[in-house]
């Protein structure tokens, strides 16, 4: 058997094994269509070798020129191929180009089949036997056809093309790949170009023998796409290991893991994730019936965050509820991340969730108390603004009953002095504005629930609340002083909510004083500056103090030793002054004995009080 048919044959099935290897790689993972356009070209050097065999076992000139007007067509898929792989691979190549050499070869092939008995020959009248690798092959007699230069041209435009390629693959720093992928294909390219031009126009006694060069291509590239491959085993490799390690840190922190095939709609969980939405260790997950498991009001909003999350290819923080099989309802922080292809079509989606139920049970349980208290303290304001109300209100309506008692002796005279009158009906207007004004304030006070922060002004703070309690004062027969300098920058605060503070620490500042003897009944209200921008009031009051023991207690909701006492003044005043960002805190004046209430306020930085 001769060397050359059993060099050509193996030099087709080289090829034809190296194509359908990637062949089955690129029907695993369809991502990667450089693996089918490198199948093509496998095809076609197969086809090119079998050919060219033809052409060099050919007996008559027929018979050679038949071969080599078929050896064409695989020349020509080959084209297709190459630049196909090309642009794909490497990312890079100018599409007039590779249109341009794509056509231009082609229009040759076309050619070869409309002219007798191909492109390269006018006409061929027999063959010739030549020594090759040890054996005798056919070689044409005959003329070279001018036309064949259209499809040397064609090769050459390839050449280009893939010149180009390179540099730009070159230029984007990826050395190696420029190196040897294109490197290798522009070498074979041009040595076959060469040699079948020299031998075409009767240069060389070589018979044609391209596949061999495209062989070459293939290996080499083959060798470069099997090094991408290998690379990235290794990395599923690694990214293997590091998700066993990242299983069994989940495991040890009780985290439930997930992981979702999004093209292939398959889900991936860990027993614990299983644990928490009740799923069985063998169960079948789904998107469709993971979302069934939530909880109705938060699946759709769950949907749209993780639509969101797709469409931005990012990130998701949630929080939602999960309906168990058991009927009971489970609380679940998710957090999870999205990983996109190069064209951003979601591909995996990767997620930890834990159990959050307790957390969430308290924050509800601390919202409902919150809203207690501010309700029961309104309902016990409301006591305390009506006792106010009628201290503040009598005063006025006294005044102008006595008033109007005066105009009446008046107008009894024969001749009335009606400038006196006048005055009269004058103080009488006065005094129902007083009234309208006080009860236009206690109704803002029982009306108002937001906080409305601006800067307030300590001493006219202390002068409203003075006013609102001067009539329980002189009633109780107790001393209240309210004393602040002058200088003190503004506080930042709501207003109403301030007074409501200072009214019930006052109230009861007087509460303790029921039963001291009538010149030790004091109660004052000072401020000063503190440390860290902050400006300190102090109720104190000279009542027996707080019981020892009891000073944490006296914050406690419901916490009293009035018989009529609510014990909601204190924690909702707490709660009060901590939302505007001070502090509220009880302790008994080691001199005077009685109990002192302090707490902080933020001064009115430049910002806040433009
Ligand atoms: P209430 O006044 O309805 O009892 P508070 O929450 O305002 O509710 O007060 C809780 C308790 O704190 C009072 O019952 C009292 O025992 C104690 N307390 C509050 N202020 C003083 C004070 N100035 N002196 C002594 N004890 C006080």
């Amino acid at each position: 058997m001769s060397l050359v048919s059993i060099l050509w044959p193996m030099v087709a099935a080289t090829s034809l094994t190296l194509g359908v290897t990637h062949l089955i790689v690129w029907w695993q993972n369809r991502d990667k269509p450089e693996r089918l356009w490198f199948f093509f070209m496998t095809v076609a050097t197969a086809g090119m070798a079998f050919t060219e065999l033809r052409m060099m076992n050919a007996a008559t000139g027929g018979e050679f020129g038949y071969a080599l007007r078929w050896n064409h067509v695989p020349v020509l898929m080959n084209f297709f191929a190459v630049i196909g792989f090309l642009m794909v691979y490497m990312r890079a190549g100018r599409p007039w180009l590779a249109g341009l050499a794509i056509g231009t070869r082609s229009i040759s092939t076309a050619i070869n089949f409309l002219v007798h008995p191909n492109i390269n020959f006018r006409e061929i009248t027999g063959v010739r036997q030549v020594s090759f690798l040890g054996d005798e092959v056919s070689l044409a007699i005959g003329r070279p056809n001018p036309l064949m230069v259209l499809a040397q041209f064609g090769l050459l435009l390839v050449l280009i093309f893939t010149i180009d390629v390179t540099v730009t693959v070159w230029r984007r720093g990826e050395r190696r790949r420029a190196l040897l992928v294109g490197g290798s294909i522009i070498f074979f390219i041009l040595a076959g170009t060469i040699q079948a031009v020299l031998s075409h126009w009767g240069f060389v006694n070589v018979p044609a023998i391209g596949s061999v060069y495209f062989l070459g291509m293939i290996v080499v590239t083959a060798f470069d796409l099997s090094f991408e491959m290998w690379r990235a085993v290794r990395l599923a490799e690694e990214l293997g290991e590091s998700e066993r390690r990242m299983t069994l840190a989940a495991e040890a922190g009780n985290l439930g893991l997930w992981i979702r095939d999004v093209p292939r709609d398959e889900i991936w969980a860990n027993r614990q994730w299983r644990d928490l939405f009740g799923f069985a260790p063998d169960e079948r997950l789904e998107l469709d019936r993971v979302l069934h498991r939530l909880h109705p009001d938060d699946r759709e909003e769950i949907e749209r965050t993780m639509a969101a999350a797709v469409e931005c290819g990012g990130r998701y923080d949630v929080e939602y509820r999960v309906d168990l099989p058991d009927g009971r309802i489970r609380w679940i922080a998710s957090h999870g991340r999205i990983e996109t292809d190069a064209k951003g079509r979601p591909l995996r989606m990767l997620g930890v969730s834990r159990d959050c139920t307790e957390r969430r049970d308290a924050e509800l349980e601390t919202q409902r108390l919150r809203q207690e208290i501010a309700h029961v303290g309104r309902v016990s304001m409301m006591g305390q603004l009506a006792s106010a109300l009628a201290h503040e209100i009598n005063q006025p309506l006294g005044a102008i009953l006595r008033n109007a008692e005066a105009a009446e002796l008046f107008l009894r005279h024969e001749s009335p002095d009606l400038d006196e009158i006048r005055a009269i009906l004058a103080d009488i207007r006065r005094d129902d504005q007083r009234a309208a004004t006080v009860i236009g304030r206690m109704r803002s006070l029982l009306k108002r629930h937001d906080l409305a922060v601006r800067p307030v002004e300590v001493d006219e703070l202390f002068g409203e609340v003075g006013s609102l309690l001067r009539g329980d004062a002189a009633a109780r027969q107790v001393k209240l002083e309210l004393l602040a300098p002058h200088d003190l920058p503004p506080v930042l605060g709501d207003r109403v909510h301030l007074q409501q503070v200072l009214v019930n620490l006052i109230l009861n500042g007087m509460d303790a004083l029921n039963g001291a003897a009538v010149e030790d009944r004091r109660v004052s209200v000072a401020a000063q500056l503190a440390a860290g921008q902050m400006i300190e009031i102090a109720v104190s009051d000279s009542g027996p103090g707080i019981p020892t023991g009891k000073i944490a207690s006296v914050f406690e909701p419901f916490f009293t030793t009035k018989l009529s006492g609510m014990g909601m003044g204190l924690p909702i005043s707490q709660n009060i002054i901590e939302i505007h960002g001070g502090r509220l805190w009880a302790e008994n004046d080691a001199t005077g004995g009685g109990a002192v209430f302090r707490f902080t306020l933020p001064i009115t930085n430049g910002r806040a009080a433009s």
